[in-house]
Formats: structure tokens, sequence, C-alpha cells
């Protein structure tokens, strides 16, 4: 690094589009200058005012087919005035008119060349890089009299004398010799000639067709400003070169995808080159290069928050930090890419076929980001920018045309918009299981993986997925490697009893499980006809109101649409309905991506076959459906079966009391009540369904012994349980509910005797389930006092479970099985259990 006078050193800032956005952003950017140049020189370098650039582009991109020029030309004279005239009313001495006659030279150069681009109904590269160019010419000048007016010694370059490419026109490669010695006399030039402030207009350059060829108008790649930068900083002998945009420094993801990203402080250049390579946009990808040769540290900062540290890069490596201690430094995501699979039995074992296939790539001059071959050398597969896909695909296939004609190498074959997602760190060279993290990341969250490279430094792992899972992967793989909030998005449909307790639990809880890293959002909300969807999260304080007000119709297809539109990370389906049409569906929406979690037993008691599809397709999809309160509401009642038989026990006998309106009604026969006596109590107090019958006629107490059988491995259906009825076979349960309860208490003597025969027994009388030697029986059991069922009375349940393990003395759960508070927090529990995997650091 070189001294310059006085003590003093080059920094060189680099100021992007944000920076460089409004009156109040230049000013403020031009601060931060004048700070630095109070102890250094410094060389500054601007790019366009934010969203001039992808003006021009699209400018270009109309003018082509119709001339829209004067729309474009306004559109940007606009932009650049009113900055102007905000700028004159705070800065005394601001130059206005000068800049305006500057932009306005622009702008007329500017519209004969877009009426040009209609003219010839394209735009050739060089007019291209002219217009695209033109957004620094302008901010550029806009700097430089906000500069002067604040009096400092300022000197506006044209940095197409100084950047000199050569290859590819509007993306080219410098050289560096050219700019060092263009720069020398403001590196080593006497003291008394150098302004303190050297400002450079970003992106452009003058480009090299060839040898000998005049320099014709040349750019530096979309984003390029950055390596401008880096270039001149570079010729300039900079001691460091700041980069300063609208963020904190270099998250460890997009903070645009990922919300609780976390800033890395510092990153050694190899790390932060491979993240913008693959696809981080905070640094143009051929930025540090030119840096690490020199040793000149980045700095990545924040112009709207100058307090805050930025990020450092440089020579590396670095700790980590307490805060993230993880081998990954970062994560990112390179969109727009297209992956080209070259195979064939004529690739196997064959010396030369990948250098024919790079070389059937290059000749066409594309860039090849990444390549796997697989171990029997079948295939060799490897991605490309998405836009140069057809080109290389077109090339391979001339280079195998005969190959290819012989059936011994396959057509070529091109999967269009894939994402490479990479995983970025030097530690992980040092720490094993990263890869295997990174892949488990993805498969928990259901993201198919197309390809994976690992490149030899060990400092990155890149995995091809599909254009549209980009995002998700990029969140999935920072909840394993930064512990980040795990999401929750829920959509609930049914919204009664349960449904609204379960919204009212979530609604308290949500403060309390964001502490413990778990955001759970209610993204949508249906009842029989209307329906709420909101992706930022409906308010539960108010959802009532506002799903009243809807005018939306319940449709689960577009509920589907929008979990699919939305990329949501973790979506869980609730379904608290009765419904048979919903529980038909079910794998619609597991095939869609979703969890699903429900108290509705329908599902699991269809046949045996949709039972075993429902299971299978939540596996493929790395999905979970969970149902515990299917059976006991809140009791733990299947998880506990399955964890039983997933560690090899076996049933051999149950008997359960699983209806809180029997339980009652049974206990209170105990009790001396007649049974009519009895159901009108219970109906009084809502133990029952509206219908007594549907309780007293076991169906929903059978569908609950199937669903415990079938856990237990028994492949039974709904018509194989027996249903013994509870009532005499001469009596009349037809009617209407008032018929039926006034016909009831002509069983009351039947009851009533055979409780008292029991009694004598010492035995008490029961309605519930058994199963024995794997069948399925449901009605009344007589019990005597050593039985579990014996006390259970007063709406409680009671599971009695004979197993392999628990003998002689069975394993007993016990407790309410049903009620609308307990059965929402079973559900709650269910919908915790998406992510209750446990990604340690
Ligand atoms: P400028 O115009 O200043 O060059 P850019 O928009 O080109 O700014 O780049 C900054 C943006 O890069 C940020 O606003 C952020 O959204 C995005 N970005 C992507 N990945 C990251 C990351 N890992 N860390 C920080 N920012 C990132
Ligand atoms: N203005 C150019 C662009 O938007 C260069 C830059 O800002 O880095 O691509
Ligand atoms: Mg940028």
């Amino acid at each position: 690094m070189r001294r310059l006078f006085k003590g003093e050193f080059m920094i060189t800032l680099k100021f992007g589009g944000t920076s460089m956005g409004s009156a109040r952003r230049i000013l403020n950017s031009s601060d931060i200058i004048t700070g630095r140049a109070k102890d250094s020189r410094v060389s500054v370098i601007v790019s366009a005012v934010a969203g001039v650039s992808n003006l021009l582009q699209e400018s270009i991109d109309c003018c082509v087919t119709e001339d829209s020029s004067e729309k474009f030309v306004n559109q940007i004279r606009e932009i650049h005035s009113h900055i102007c005239d905000e700028l004159l009313s705070v800065l005394k001495g601001f130059d206005k008119k000068s800049v305006m006659e500057k932009v306005d030279l622009l702008l007329g150069e500017y519209k004969k060349l877009l009426q040009g681009v209609t003219a010839f109904g394209e735009c050739p590269k060089t007019i291209y890089c002219r217009i695209m160019g033109m957004g620094e010419l302008m901010s550029s000048p806009i700097m430089e009299a906000v500069l002067r007016a604040k009096k400092q010694s300022v000197l506006l370059l044209d940095s197409r004398k100084y950047l000199i490419t050569t290859g590819d026109q509007g993306e080219g490669d410098p050289d560096y010799t050219a700019t060092t010695k263009a720069l020398i006399h403001y590196r080593d030039g006497e003291e008394i000639n150098q302004p303190q402030i050297l400002l450079f207009p970003g992106f452009i350059c003058s480009w090299i067709g060839g040898t000998g060829c005049v320099p014709l108008p040349g750019l530096l790649g979309r984003n390029g400003s950055d390596f401008s930068a880096a270039i001149i900083g570079s010729a300039l002998d900079s001691k460091k070169v700041e980069f300063w945009t609208d963020v904190d420094g270099i998250y460890t993801a997009d903070p645009r995808i990922v919300k609780d990203a976390l800033i890395v402080d510092d990153m050694s250049y190899e790390e932060a080159m491979e993240l913008s390579f693959f696809g981080s946009k905070v640094l143009h990808p051929k930025t540090l290069a030119p840096l690490a040769a020199k040793n000149i540290e980045a700095w990545s900062l924040n112009s709207l928050n100058v307090k805050s540290r930025g990020t450092r890069i440089g020579r590396g490596p670095f700790e980590s930090s307490a805060l993230h201690n993880s081998a990954v430094r970062g994560i990112s995501c390179l969109k727009n890419t297209a992956m080209i699979s070259v195979s064939g039995t004529g690739m196997k074992g064959k010396t030369g076929m990948a250098g024919r296939v790079f070389a059937a790539v290059s000749r066409v001059n594309v860039s090849v980001l990444l390549i796997t071959q697989s171990s029997s050398e079948y295939t060799i597969s490897f991605c490309v920018p998405g836009t140069k896909a057809d080109r290389a695909r077109d090339s391979l296939a001339k280079e195998f045309e005969l190959e290819i004609q012989d059936g011994i190498v396959d057509p070529i074959e091109v999967h269009k918009d894939c994402a490479i997602v990479s995983v970025v760190g030097d530690g992980m060279i040092k720490k094993r299981g990263t890869a295997g993290k990174f892949f488990d990341a993805l498969a928990t969250y259901g993201i198919n993986i197309l390809a994976i490279a690992q490149g030899s430094s060990e400092r990155c792992i890149s995995t091809v997925v599909r254009g549209e899972s980009g995002d998700k992967a990029v969140r999935a793989a920072h909840v394993f490697f930064f512990h980040s909030t795990q999401s929750i998005d829920l959509f609930l449909f049914g919204c009664g009893g349960i449904g609204a307790a379960l919204l009212n639990q979530i609604r308290k809880q949500q403060k309390k499980l964001l502490e413990q890293n778990i955001e759970i959002k209610v993204c949508g909300i249906a009842r029989t006809k209307k329906m709420l969807l909101n992706a930022e999260g409906i308010n539960l304080e108010s959802w009532k109101e506002e799903l009243e007000a809807s005018d939306k119709k319940t449709n689960l297809e577009e509920v589907l649409k929008f979990s699919t539109e939305q990329k949501l990370l973790n979506p869980v389906f609730v379904d608290c309905t009765a419904s048979y049409d919903l529980a038909e569906r079910y794998l619609d929406i597991l095939n869609c991506g979703m969890n699903i979690a429900t108290p509705n037993k329908r599902a699991n008691s269809m046949s045996m076959e949709y039972y075993k599809k429902l299971r299978s397709t939540a596996n493929s999809m790395h999905r979970r459906f969970l149902y515990e309160t299917n059976v006991g509401a809140g009791l733990p009642i299947i998880d506990t079966l399955q964890n039983m038989f997933k560690s090899g026990d076996r049933l051999d006998g149950f008997n359960g009391i699983m209806s809180g309106s029997l339980s009652y009604i049974f206990g209170r026969l105990d009790e001396g009540a007649t049974f009519s006596q009895a159901v009108l109590e219970a109906k009084k107090n809502n133990f029952t369904e509206p219908d007594p019958r549907d309780d007293l006629n076991g169906m929903d107490v059978a569908r609950k012994a199937l669903i415990i059988a079938r856990e237990a491995g028994f492949e039974l259906e709904l018509t194989d349980v027996k249903i013994n009825p509870l009532f005499p076979k001469d009596f009349d349960t037809t009617g209407t509910v008032e018929e039926f309860m006034t016909r009831l208490p002509e069983v009351d003597s039947y009851f009533t005797e055979k409780i008292a025969a029991l009694k004598k027994e010492g035995k008490v009388l029961r309605m519930g389930a058994s199963i024995q030697d794997g069948k399925c029986s449901v009605g009344l059991l007589e019990v005597d006092s050593e039985n579990p069922l014996y006390a259970v009375k007063g709406g409680e349940n009671a599971f009695v479970f004979h197993t392999r393990r628990y003998n002689p003395i069975p394993l007993t759960v016990r407790g309410y099985g049903a009620g609308a508070s307990v059965t929402a927090a079973g559900v709650f529990g269910d919908i915790l259990r998406t992510v209750s995997f446990n990604p340690e650091k």
C-alpha cells in the first residue's frame, strides 16, 4: 500500500444506486465522502440513481418494437431534475444549471439512440452499452456539483478513459495494467496537482474488440460499479475499498429472503467470492479478485446507518463469531440457470469426453458455473446461465452429432429454470457433517435436489434445485445452519368450537413462541362459505369480524395455489371440520407440500388403501400427517402408541372408554339415575352430539377403535368393527330427536335390571371398545372392580393397553378425552411438531 503525501493513504468509496437514490441520500453520501476526505485522499465511484439503469434497460426493450423514446427521455429527465431541484433548495452553491446542461446533452443523444433502436428493430451491443452507461454519466455530475458546493477539491474523471476491457463488450475483462498506467499520475503525481477527491462514474468502460481495434463503449456487467471500484482501488493502491449500500453489511443470506439473517463481521476474500459468484447480489462477482491480489481490505457498509460496523472482507480465515458459531458463513442462491446433461453408454470409460463437452461449450462463449459427474462416468452434468442454455445445447448437439445418431450418446438434456443454492464457509474443511446437514435441511422441507457439487477447496457446497424452490432452499438451510426462526404458516378449515379455541390459544402463545424461535402465522381461516387469506398473517384479535366481512368464497384450490405461490417453508393445513369431502382431499393437500394436523377422524377411518396412501404420500413429500386428537382428544395416545410399536412392542389386547358422553351416561347409571334421565342430563350439558343417537349408536367409538387397531398394525376396515347395539332389539330408535327422547324411558327398566344384577356380582356396566385377537368390537362391557374401566365416569376417557411389555399390568391412560379446549391444545401440539426437529448448531 502506497503512502501518499503528509502521511495520507488513498481510500476508495463506492456508492450504489440506493445511496444515490434521492437528494437526501446523495447529500448523506457526500457527507461520508467529505468525512473520509479529511484524513485521506479518496477516490469515489458512483452508480446511477436507483432505478435508472433498470429504466434504461426497459427503454431499450420497448423501443425495439415501437418508438417510446419520448416517454423514457421525459421520465429520466424528471428523475434527475427533481433531485437537482431539491438539492438546490437545501445546498447553497449547488450548480443545477451546469448539471442539467450535461444531463440534457446526454438525453439528446439518448433520444437519438433510442430512435435508432426503433428504426433498426434491434439494439446492437455498442448502442446497448452507450445507452446503459447513461445512468452513471448523469449521476456523477450531480455528485461532483454537490461536492463542489461543499467546497471540496474534486475532479470528475471519465472512467471510459481509464478502464479498458476485452472479451464480452457488456461484461468485459479489465486490462489492469492499462488502468494502472492511465491513473499513474493520480497515484504518484506531485502533491500540488492532486485533488483530494477523484470521482468516477461506475459501470462504464471502453472495450477493445481485438488487436488494433478502436475502443468502443463497454460495460462491466449489471451491478458492475462494485467492480469499477475494485479496479480503480487496485490501480490507485488504495488502503481499502468501502462499498456503501443499503444494508448493514453482508448477511448470512439475502435479508430479503431470510428475514432474520445475521450480519457477518468478517469474511475472507474467498468466502465473499464464492458467495457473490453463486448469486449473492451484495457484491458483483468479479469485485474481490483484484482486491485479494493486493490484500486490499473491502468493507460493506450502510450509507443509511453509518454507525453500524459493517462487514470486513480480508485475508482469512476468520474465527466465526459467538453469534453464529457455524462452519458456514453464508448461503446464496443463483437463479435463472440451466442444467445440461450429456449421458450415454459412449461416455463411460472413454478418455477425452469431458474435454469435448467443455470445449464445445466454451467455443460458443458460454461459461460453466458448476460441474458434476456421476461416478459411473455415464453422465456429465453442468450448469450455465439460463440465457445461454440453448446456445450451449446446440453446440453440444453438433459436437456429438454422430454419437447421438448411433445411440451411444443420448440427446442432450436441458433442465431450464434451475437455481444453484450454495453454502459457503472456510470452516467447512475442519468441521465434518456440513454436507449432511445441508442435504438434511433440504430433505426436511421437501426440496428435491437435482445435482450436487463440492469444490475441492471444501469451501463451498452447491446443490442444483428447481428454480421455484431456490428461495425456499436458502431458508431451509438457514434454519439448520444458523438456528434461525422456524416458521409455521397455518391454514385452518373449520372455526367452530375447536377451531376457534385453537386460534385463541395461538393468539395467546404467539409472542412466547417467537421468543423460542418459532414464528406461527395464521395465513388462512375458512368456514363453510367464506374464507380469509393473508400471507402476512391474519390478525387473531379481529379474525371473526374480518371473516364476516370477507367476500372470498371458501375454495381449497385457491388455498393450495396460494401456499405454492407464496413458497411457504412450512405450511400446515389444519382440518377442524367433521367433513368427509375435505378428508378426501388430504392427498392433494400433502402433494402440494403442506403438512396436515387434524382432529377429524374421517380420513383415518376410510379404506385401508387410502390410509396407506396418506402415509406414503406424506413420506415421499417429507411432510407430516398428524392426528393425535383423533382418539382421546388431547390425551397422549397416538404418539405413545407409535413410539411403542416402533420400538418393537406388540398389542395383545385393548379396552377403552373413548366417548365422553357414554362415560358420563354410564357413570350416572352407577349412581342410580335412569337411562333416560342420564341421556337427558348429558344432552343438556352439551356432552352429547345434538342428536344423542350419534353417540349411542357406537359409530364414533368404532372409528376410534379402528384407528387404534390400525396403529397397532391390524389391517381392518370400518365394516370389520363389530358394533353390538346398546338397545334391546325391539326398541325403536327411529324418528326425530324429540320422538326418540320421549320414547327413551321405555328402556329404563332394561338397564336398571341389568345394572342391579351386575352390582350383585361387584360389576358395573360400561360402553366401550375392545380389541382382541385382531378383532375389534364396540358394545356393552361388564367390568369388575379390578378393571381400570370400573372407576371411569363423569365424561372421563380411559384407554387400557395390554402389550407384550405392559404385562400383566396394562398401560392405562385416563383423562378428559373431549372438549374444545383440550382438543385444540392437542391440535396445537401437532402443529408444533412440524418444527420439532432439532437442527443443532
Ligand atoms: P447497490 O445498489 O448499493 O450496489 P445492490 O442492490 O446491488 O446495492 O446490493 C445490495 C442488496 O443486496 C441488499 O439490499 C440486499 O437486498 C442484497 N443482498 C443479497 N444477498 C445479500 C447478503 N448476503 N447480504 C447483504 N445483502 C444481500
Ligand atoms: N447501475 C448499474 C446497474 O444497475 C451498475 C451498478 O449500479 O452497479 O447495474
Ligand atoms: Mg450493486
